[in-house]
């Protein structure tokens, strides 16, 4: 599966907004946000009014980013939206929300999501008992998500716990911090979601 792996950082200012995309450094000062508030390249600091369309665009290209996908995925998880019953932006979000790798950094295991991507190619995580190392794979109500025994010595994975430990995991999580493991007990809503992502706007751009 191809990926972006250009600086992740010129994503931020392109999107005028934090998407969190390098653990730590993030919550620092040395933010590329934090000193350069002005989208990359040449023209980066002229930005003009957004134009409708603009908008809308732009609001489909930061949930990509949160989420780390290209174009052709995410466009797929909106066509899987679309045919479930309910309201297709949030069907999308949850879609989202549902990534083994979005649900690994949800429980702290990761301090990004590029991290946590990372931690499932590895090979750090089962699902229902069995190793799953595919970033994508979409977990459902009844599943078990654990980290694998023989990686909780890991200091890496030990020491992302304890940094995110005042994080709460969402409601659709019920985790177990003495096994460290989560059972998926419903479907992500709009309410769990912490990006500040309008779905509504990415349904028009679709829908055109
Ligand atoms: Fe974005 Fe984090 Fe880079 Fe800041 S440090 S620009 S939030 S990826």
């Amino acid at each position: 599966m191809a990926r972006y792996t250009d600086a992740v950082c010129r994503l931020c200012r392109r999107e005028n907004q934090k998407l969190f995309l390098k653990g730590d450094r993030c919550f620092t000062e040395k933010c590329a946000l934090e000193r350069r508030a002005y989208a990359p390249g040449q023209h980066g600091q002229g930005r003009s009014k957004a134009s409708e369309y603009g908008t809308q665009l732009r609001e489909k290209q930061k949930a990509k980013r949160y989420y780390g996908l290209l174009e052709s995925q995410f466009r797929s998880y909106f066509e899987l939206a679309s045919k479930r019953k309910g309201q297709t932006g949030e069907n999308l979000l949850a879609i989202l929300e549902s990534r083994l790798d979005n649900v690994v950094y949800r429980l702290g295991f990761a301090m990004s999501r590029p991290e946590a991507r990372q931690l499932v190619l590895h090979g750090h995580f089962t699902v229902n008992g069995r190793k799953v190392n595919i970033p994508s794979f979409l977990v459902k109500p009844g599943m078990t998500i654990a980290l694998k025994d023989s990686s909780k010595s890991l200091d890496k994975i030990k020491n992302n716990i304890e940094a995110n430990s005042f994080r709460k995991a969402p409601k659709w999580l019920e985790y177990d911090a003495n096994a460290l493991s989560a059972k998926v007990v419903g479907i992500p809503l709009k309410e769990d979601i912490d990006l500040p992502i309008e779905e509504h706007l990415i349904v028009e751009l679709y829908s055109k």
